[in-house]
């Protein structure tokens, strides 16, 4: 007997999972692209991207994924040979770090490892030591979805201006936006990256750049920027054309409409947030309880306040992380996130990483869902834990 009939939930940090709404949305007949309801449309999409980032700064929409707009960013940002210092804290920084190098950026990196948040005091020392500001921009991800940390934005930026050194601030935020908080302005975020297809709940194929009036400004020189990056016409388009240096991505627009009004007109985005907030507890409740009965098992970003709330990574011990995952998805049709950037995937350490993600479109029965089915899969598969976990999870819900 199989017990995986039902819906399939794909638990992976992107691409989530789209809103049946927002694929209704999307199922329509080709619109107008010279003027009506698309046009409408595309104007109150920008004013929703910029409320959904708390920002008054510029966006351009790109028909790109996360690595699309890693591009945009640096052709944007920089001239040949310039210089970007670029914090690691996973996986996806240094992604990030090889367009740049690739694209003839000259990258510095710090490395905080795979189960750390940046260090502040590290970073200072590496502006204060370029007393010429060669370092024209900080690169960083809020959250890294291979390791699931979460960076502390604004002491990036508390820290540049106590120590005045004029490098602009650039955030990937494509695995938080619409999950954790994030607020552009105030913390004084001067380049921000977001995707479609993680917190805004829509398929991969839209890439966001959020830039201040400040990057505009310093980029004007940049000599990277080539005509389909660019992103001055995208944020003062003088046809609707220009919007996307092309044809629009009508259906992906029709669906984000629908999503950004999900998030912002009936949920809320405090409300969102918490919600994200509270299904992260939820999982690490359970984490606690299967570890305390095994040493092996255990959340990667060890202290709480640095733990993104959109995505968990996790051991399980080798070979049990590759083993839960296919037995998950078999057994359960919940569908595990790889362990990302933890091991080389020819090594046999690799097999003890997955990652749980809870981003997006979740509620607290497709998380105590997955929470449960990873629960009997320990049991199926004979690998010692904890008990209590879902208990535990229950718990963390009723008292949200
Ligand atoms: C998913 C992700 C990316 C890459 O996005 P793609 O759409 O896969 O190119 C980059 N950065 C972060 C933080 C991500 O979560």
């Amino acid at each position: 007997m199989g017990l995986a009939n039902g819906r399939p939930y794909l638990a992976i940090p992107g691409p989530s999972v789209v809103p049946d709404r927002v694929l209704a949305a999307m199922h329509k007949a080709s619109p107008n692209i010279y003027e009506g309801e698309l046009v409408e449309m595309t104007h109150r999409i920008i004013d929703d991207l910029k409320a959904v980032a708390v920002t008054k700064a510029h966006v351009g929409i790109y028909i790109a994924n996360g690595h699309g707009v890693w591009e945009a960013s640096i052709a944007n940002l920089f001239s040949r040979g310039e210089k970007a210092l670029l914090l690691s804290t996973g996986r996806f920084g240094i992604g990030w770090s090889e367009a740049a190098i690739r694209m003839g950026v000259a990258v510095d990196v710090i490395d905080f490892g795979k189960s750390a948040p940046v260090d502040v005091s590290r970073v200072e020392d590496a502006l204060k030591a370029d007393t010429q500001h060669a370092i024209k921009a900080v690169l960083m991800t809020h959250t890294d979805t291979a390791s699931s940390v979460r960076n502390n934005i604004l002491q990036i930026r508390q820290m540049l201006d106590t120590l005045g050194h004029p490098a602009l601030l650039a955030v990937d935020a494509i695995a938080s936006l619409g999950c954790d908080e994030l607020r552009m302005d105030a913390w004084g975020v001067d380049i921000l990256l977001a995707a479609s297809q993680k917190g805004l709940m829509t398929p991969p194929g839209l890439g966001f750049v959020w830039f201040s009036e400040n990057a505009l400004e310093r980029c004007k020189t940049s000599d990277l920027r080539t005509p389909y990056w660019d992103w001055t016409p995208r944020a003062a388009p003088k046809s609707f054309y220009e919007f996307f240096a092309g044809t629009a991505p009508t259906h992906h627009l029709f669906g984000l409409a629908e999503a950004l009004t999900m998030l912002l007109r009936e949920e809320g985005l405090e409300e969102v947030w918490a919600r994200h907030a509270a299904l992260a507890r939820t999982v690490w409740a359970a984490f606690d309880a299967w570890s305390a009965g095994n040493p092996e098992i255990g959340l990667n970003i060890s202290d709480p306040a640095f733990r993104s709330h959109s995505v968990t990574a996790a051991r399980f011990g080798t070979p049990y992380g590759t083993e839960l995952r296919r037995w998950c998805e078999r057994e359960g049709a919940v569908t595990l996130g790889i362990g990302l950037g933890m091991a080389d995937p020819t090594d046999n350490a690799y097999h003890g990483f997955l990652r749980v993600a809870h981003m997006g479109h979740v509620n607290a029965h497709m998380t105590l869902g997955a929470l449960a089915v990873m629960d009997a899969g320990l049991k199926a598969l004979g690998v010692p834990h904890g008990s209590g976990a879902l208990e535990a999870a229950a718990k963390v819900v009723s008292q949200a």
